[in-house]
């Protein structure tokens, strides 16, 4: 273990307790020994900006699942940072959840993601539960509490789950969720503050006062305004996309307004009451070290809490 490591790595929770804002990192497992290696970059370049804590995404199935424990398990004991393991009930039963949940703390990873997870191969095919696994991710919140002393994040959707009929079951469900045990929540990605802000605010309008993170990712090219309806869940805001088709020809050009958008939203999010920012980096540094830089958030980190 390293020597820079405290012995009881701090929870999402306390963090948040203490004042200030989180900010964290997104990566998920790369497939390829070359991407091993630019995710390793990528750690080690986002580790110097002290970051609350990083997060790594739980793969569909087969090998990438493995590779989600070893990286979040290799983050625990060789950096400084803290780790969320993401983890979902797909093709999981229950004995299997448990051993997972006991690996993660074998090595002293107390933050999870609790996810129910898409079917592998199409997202909104039908959802099939493992015939002794569990439904819904309030289901893996309960049995990660009832595991012992764990720090529990679950996910939220400014524009409702694609799968949700309309946005006030959608927000039902949400706060059941979060009355389970949820420490906080993190957003899927959005464009437009004010989607956040009224999440946000059906969220509270039902008495729920969980921390709501926003899940921000600066587009860089124009592929990911084409791809954003896939993975926001929504169109890409047709007045924002009318900026970046202006200059689509010039590929640093739509990098620089990518970053500068995503600065100016993170600025406004924080200043109206965001409890962070969570980067989503696709294992690349440049864009989210650039945004950070420009929001100043080296003002705003919080100190790391050290046992
Ligand atoms: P749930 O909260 O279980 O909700 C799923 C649907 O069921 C919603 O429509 C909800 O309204 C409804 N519902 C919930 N409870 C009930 C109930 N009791 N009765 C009836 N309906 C109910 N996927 C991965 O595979 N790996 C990852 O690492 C990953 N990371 C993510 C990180 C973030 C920040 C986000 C926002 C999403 C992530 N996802 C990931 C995607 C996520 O797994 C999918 O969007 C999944 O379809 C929904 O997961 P959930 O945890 O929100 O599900």
């Amino acid at each position: 273990m390293s020597p820079l490591r405290p012995e009881r790595v701090p929870t999402i929770r306390e963090l948040l307790a203490a004042g200030g804002k989180s900010f964290s990192f997104e990566f998920f497992p790369p497939k390829t020994e070359k991407g091993v290696r630019a995710l390793w970059r990528a750690i080690r370049e986002l580790e110097a900006l002290r970051p609350t804590f990083v997060s790594v995404t739980y793969g569909a199935g087969g090998g990438t699942r493995d590779k989600t424990v070893d990286i979040v398990e290799r983050i625990a004991t060789d950096t400084t940072l803290t780790p969320v393991a993401h983890f979902t009930a797909v093709d999981h039963s229950l004995r299997e959840l448990r051993h997972l949940i006991g690996r993660f703390a074998s090595v002293g990873v107390r933050n999870m993601l609790a996810l129910r997870g898409d079917p592998p191969g199409d997202p909104l095919g039908d959802w099939v539960q493992h015939p002794e696994g569990v439904a819904y991710a309030e289901d893996l919140v309960h049995l990660i509490r009832n595991s012992g002393d764990f720090c529990v994040g679950v996910a939220a959707f400014p524009y409702k789950h694609p799968r949700s009929p309309d946005v006030d079951s959608d927000t039902r469900y949400f706060v059941r969720k979060c009355r389970a045990g949820a420490d906080y929540a993190i957003t899927q990605m959005f464009f437009r503050a004010e989607d956040y802000f009224r999440l946000r605010d059906r969220v509270a309008a039902q008495g729920c006062e969980t921390p709501i993170i926003p899940g921000i990712m600066p587009v860089t090219q124009m592929s990911t305004i084409e791809r954003s309806e896939q993975l926001s869940g929504a169109p890409f805001p047709a007045e924002l996309a009318a900026r970046f088709e202006a200059v689509a020809d010039d590929p640093e050009a739509v990098r620089l307004l990518g970053i500068e958008h995503a600065a100016g939203l993170c600025e406004e999010l924080l200043q109206q009451g965001a409890p962070g920012i969570h980067f989503i980096t696709f294992n690349k540094s440049t864009a989210t070290r650039e945004v950070y830089r420009l929001l100043g958030a080296d003002a705003y980190a919080l100190p790391r809490l050290t046992a």
